[in-house]
């Protein structure tokens, strides 16, 4: 899908650094603090062969590493036919500048197999997977404090397991090895609320967006996610969670696309028989009401509010964009628009809220897993009761002083002390809200003479740029 869509002249990392360079004169660094922070420090590329039934099949894989400016490094590995250096970089790259603006204190950093999992069993899988994670702690690309991995298109849970498992196993006695990797199951060390964390983070995103009624004001939209028609391109972990979120809080979910094609109803499609009908048909075309579309991308360019592509990079592109019919534009995957697409959409007026901000849920309950696993305690073990009890005696003290009772449903609201999900949930909610305002002023400071995605360079440049200057250069 990435390649197909692919016409413009500049490469993925090419579209990066081209971002990049548009945000960079608003900020005061020197020229070679600017080039350090665009380029990326280490690449690792590796082939290593692994039986598949009767055959040998070379594995092509990659651990970039970004940048090292706040270690360790961080970034989701991605199993998919379209891996090839130039996207793990400018993916990478990306993930440094996203870190910087939720304030996640790490470097950039992004891995990928070019394979087509599909074609694989679990049990291939879990041979190819369990070889990547070998080769990099053969070369030290992965550690609790060298470089953290998680999970990205085409992995998941169950990857994150295998690729801790043979760590520990190649690092015996290492207290800290559970933090060699996030996105793992809850057994295994993982976090409540990780999977969910990106598409939740999508949904925070947008409805701190759609809250400012100026802005709003602005694109033709009223504020408030009630009742905003939304389409998701591609249902994936992202995909179907931001989707859940935004159905769940009142949007009305008008297309879904995915590779087999798209399906819409301004009436509104049931998410959740969207995927009931998906399981038992294999495709989710044909879904009773909806129209089908024929391709994923003709789905993208129907009518609605907001669009979130949250599957592979470049889907709008220059030959597209100028059909795309949403006031919004909220990028749930990494980089679903091309430089191209930006100026088509900046033109048209389009809010373009981008990537490095809005997929950032993912990343930033990383960043909880990976703290949780080198506290090795579950966040609110400590102070779950404590605030229950507390909260029992302010009640308490309240129903005496007042003579009243509060109803059963409002006492067990009042007293219910944070479980790990809550607080994860809590953290996330707060990070994403934050950040957008930060983006926003540096936006509103700019004099609205560029878009969102530039605004959210400056804020990640200036951020990466102190660290480096502070850092010091070797002299
Ligand atoms: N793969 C996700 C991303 O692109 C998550 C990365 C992480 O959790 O480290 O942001």
């Amino acid at each position: 899908m990435a390649g197909q869509a692919q016409e413009e002249h500049y490469s993925f990392f090419q579209g990066v650094e081209r971002n990049f360079d548009k945000a960079s004169k608003y900020t005061r660094f020197e020229a070679g603090i600017l080039e350090q922070i665009k380029a990326c420090n280490s690449v690792y590329r590796m082939k290593f062969p692994v039986r598949i039934g009767d055959n040998i099949e070379v594995i092509e894989a990659y651990r970039v590493q970004h940048s090292h400016h706040k270690l360790p490094c961080k970034g989701g590995i991605r199993y998919s036919m379209d891996v090839n250096q130039d996207e793990v970089m400018a993916l990478a790259a990306l993930m440094t500048y996203k870190c910087a603006i939720v304030n996640v204190p790490f470097g950039g950093a992004k891995g990928g197999i070019k394979i087509n999992p599909k074609k694989y069993t679990s049990f291939e899988l879990e041979k190819i997977t369990r070889r990547y994670a070998s080769e990099l702690v053969k070369k030290n690309f992965i550690g609790p404090g060298i470089d953290v991995p998680a999970p990205d298109y085409g992995t998941g849970a169950r990857e994150m397991s295998w690729i801790v498992d043979t760590y520990a196993s190649l690092k015996p006695g290492e207290v800290d090895a559970l933090a060699c990797i996030t996105g793992k199951p809850v057994t295994q060390g993982g976090v409540r609320g990780r999977t969910e964390a990106t598409g939740l983070g999508i949904y925070y995103g947008i409805r701190e967006a759609v809250g400012i009624a100026e802005d709003m004001k602005k694109i033709g939209l009223t504020t408030g996610i009630e009742g905003k028609r939304v389409i998701v391109q591609g249902l994936g972990n992202v995909g179907y969670h931001a989707a859940k979120f935004f159905q769940d809080n009142g949007a009305i979910i008008v297309g879904l696309a995915e590779y087999e094609g798209g399906i819409y109803s301004e009436k509104g499609l049931d998410l959740y028989n969207v995927v009931d009908h998906r399981k038992s048909t294999g495709s989710i075309l044909n879904f009773p009401g909806a129209t089908n579309m024929a391709s994923s991308n003709e789905t993208m360019e129907m009518d609605c509010d907001i669009l979130i592509p949250a599957a592979l990079e470049n889907v709008i592109n220059g030959s597209n964009a100028s059909r795309i019919k949403a006031k919004i534009v909220g990028e749930g995957a990494n980089g679903p628009l091309t430089p191209e697409a930006d100026e088509i959409l900046s033109k048209k007026g389009v809010m373009v809220v981008p990537d490095m901000y809005l997929n950032a849920g993912g990343v930033t309950v990383s960043y909880f897993e990976w703290l949780k696993n080198l506290s090795h305690v579950r966040f609110g073990r400590m102070d779950k009761r404590f605030s229950e009890n507390q909260n029992t005696s302010i009640l308490h003290t309240v129903e005496g002083l007042t003579g009243k009772r509060v109803s059963d449903i409002e006492r067990k609201q009042l007293l219910h002390g944070p479980d790990e999900v809550d607080l994860v949930y809590s953290g996330l909610e707060d990070t994403m809200i934050d950040s957008y305002h930060e983006i926003r002023e540096a936006w509103l400071g700019l004099k609205g003479e560029v878009d969102m995605r530039t605004a959210a360079f400056t804020v990640a440049i200036n951020k990466v740029g102190v660290s480096y200057e502070e850092l010091g250069i070797f002299p």
